[in-house]
């Protein structure tokens, strides 16, 4: 078999459909590396298959016998980190410790997913009537499909199928066609771990494996992360083929800096926030509102000396802060997106166009940007640019600064540097975003919290992971019983039933 062609994971076996391909690049040498398989809609249906078979014996697994090969899954993926990391940088760019963040974080939900036998208990009340008991409890759905972005090419995708698998249910992974690596020999090590065939199958593609997946009956729900216009696609897609889905979609994260705020330790929290993994996060903050001026100067100042020292290279070289986009392409359009805001009248503090790095000359490269005097009005304000551009707004207070958080359309994150814990509590208790950081740059939940945006940033009604993924993944049903005692003869009861 070529091992210069990456395939598709199913019932247990690593299989080549022949069809369409891509190139898979390295973006820090600008080289086509392998190339990946773009599944036909047989291919989906083979895997769609292989998972609607296994469902019937994984479902009558019991939680604890499932939650033992997570158990083994997490210890066989622990002692596989650094060659998950090694091929997250490879393909998607990132440095390789922060490669490994995102790997650990993904090895969290695995680690909660090992809580099965406990939050598949479901809820008993006795005596619910004269003699009657009556309980709920969460079934598997069948076959659940996954469909992921290329930032977080192993969290993302772990954010979703074990906990689907665990819940009971079988899983067809469609990860991103730019770095699909990852997921393929993370499927091999879930079944080294003794995950039965069929139960986790991964087809790599594009839009026609995508549609195929929402054409397909047997599959009956849907979890995405994305860009918003194809979250949304998604979602309207999957919901009138009648399958539950949620679709999490893109971001615009604000920043507030207060004039009370611990500037330095603020500044060093945005660039890692806005900067780290080239700004190629859901969660990464690509505005700060500056309340005051004398805020906004003292921040504009601190921020560009800090972009001086930014280290920009190849992720596999762990002393750099940060490696390049992810295609030419990708680095085209948010190098236009510069041009745009001078265009616009931004003030370009720092450019990043242009920027070479030794030896990677082809490589996909920008480096650290940052405009002053944002306005609302301007496109770089208004579009995701998913790049190393960082955009200052100034506002006159935290109420203005608040207005422009809540008005705009996305609402994933966001967070406000202040030493006042009444600002904090009303910024946290009133503002629209999903997820609030209260002098922490990046407030994504941990494992057993959930994971969600508000506005154009989810569609749907249940975040990813933690509580909520029990109830994404499981369909409750309420059994109510009754063992009459014998030889009594009941008359028929019209009224509706009550303990009135
Ligand atoms: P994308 O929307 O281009 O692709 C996501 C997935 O959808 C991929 O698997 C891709 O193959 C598939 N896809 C792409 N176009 C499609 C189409 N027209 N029809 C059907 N399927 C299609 O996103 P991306 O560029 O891979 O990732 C970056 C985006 O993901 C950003 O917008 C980012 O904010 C978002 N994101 C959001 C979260 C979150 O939790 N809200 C997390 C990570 C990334």
């Amino acid at each position: 078999m070529n091992t210069n062609i990456v395939g598709h994971f199913i019932d247990g076996k690593t299989v080549l459909d022949n069809g369409r391909t891509q190139d898979v690049f390295n973006p820090a040498t600008g080289q086509a590396i392998r190339r990946v398989e773009l599944a036909s809609g047989k291919t989906v249906e083979q895997a769609v298959g292989a998972a609607s078979a296994a469902f019937g014996k994984w479902r009558d697994t019991p939680p604890l016998k499932r939650a033992r090969i997570m158990f083994r899954f997490k210890q066989l993926l622990e002692e596989n980190q650094d060659k998950v990391s090694a091929l997250i940088t490879e393909e998607h760019g990132k440095v390789l410790h922060d490669a490994l963040g995102e790997f650990q974080r993904g090895v969290e939900v695995v680690e909660y997913a090992c809580g099965a036998p406990e939050f598949l208990k479901g809820e008993h009340s006795k005596n619910v009537g004269p003699a009657i008991d009556s309980w709920s409890e969460f079934q598997p759905l069948g076959v659940v499909a996954g469909i992921t972005p290329f930032n977080f090419p192993a969290m993302v995708p772990m954010w979703m199928y074990p906990m689907a698998i665990v819940c009971g249910n079988t899983f067809v992974l469609k990860p991103s066609e730019r770095d699909p690596s990852a997921s393929m020999f993370i499927a091999e090590l879930f079944s080294q771990a003794g995950l039965p065939d069929g139960v986790f199958n991964v087809v790599n593609g594009d839009r026609e494996a995508v549609d195929a997946l929402l054409g397909d009956s047997r599959v009956q729900a849907v979890s995405f992360v994305g860009s918003t216009p194809v979250a949304e696609y998604i979602y309207r897609t999957g919901s009138a083929a009648g399958k539950r889905v949620q679709a999490l979609g893109g971001a615009k994260n604000h920043a507030i800096v207060m004039p009370d705020a611990d500037m330095d330790n603020t500044v060093s929290a945005l660039m890692g926030a806005a900067y780290g993994s080239c700004g190629e996060r859901c969660m990464a903050i690509s505005v700060v509102v500056a309340v005051g001026d004398d805020t906004a100067d003292q921040l504009v100042g601190k921020l560009k000396d800090e972009l001086s020292g930014l280290k920009v290279g190849n992720g596999n070289d762990n002393s750099n802060n940060m490696g390049p986009l992810i295609t030419g392409p990708h680095r085209d359009r948010v190098s236009g997106y510069v041009d745009l805001g001078i265009e616009e009248g931004a003030e370009l503090v720092v450019d990043g166009r242009g920027l070479q790095v030794a030896g990677h000359e082809d490589g996909f490269f920008l480096g650290g940007t940052l405009f002053d005097r944002v306005t609302p009005a301007m496109k770089i304000y208004q579009d995701e640019i998913f790049g190393p551009v960082l955009c200052v707004v100034r506002a006159h207070n935290m109420q203005e600064a608040m207005d422009l958080i809540d008005r705009h359309e996305y609402g994933n994150g966001t967070c406000i540097f202040t030493r006042d814990g009444e600002a904090a509590r009303y910024f946290s208790d009133n503002i629209k975003a999903g997820m609030v950081g209260i002098n922490v740059p990046l407030p994504v939940p941990v494992a057993y919290h959930s994971f969600g945006g508000w506005k154009r940033s989810l569609f749907g009604d249940l975040y990813a992971y933690g509580p909520d993924a029990v109830r994404f993944y499981t369909r409750r049903k309420t059994i109510t019983q009754r063992w009459p005692s014998g030889g009594v003869r009941e008359k028929a009861r019209f009224t509706f039933p009550s303990n009135g």
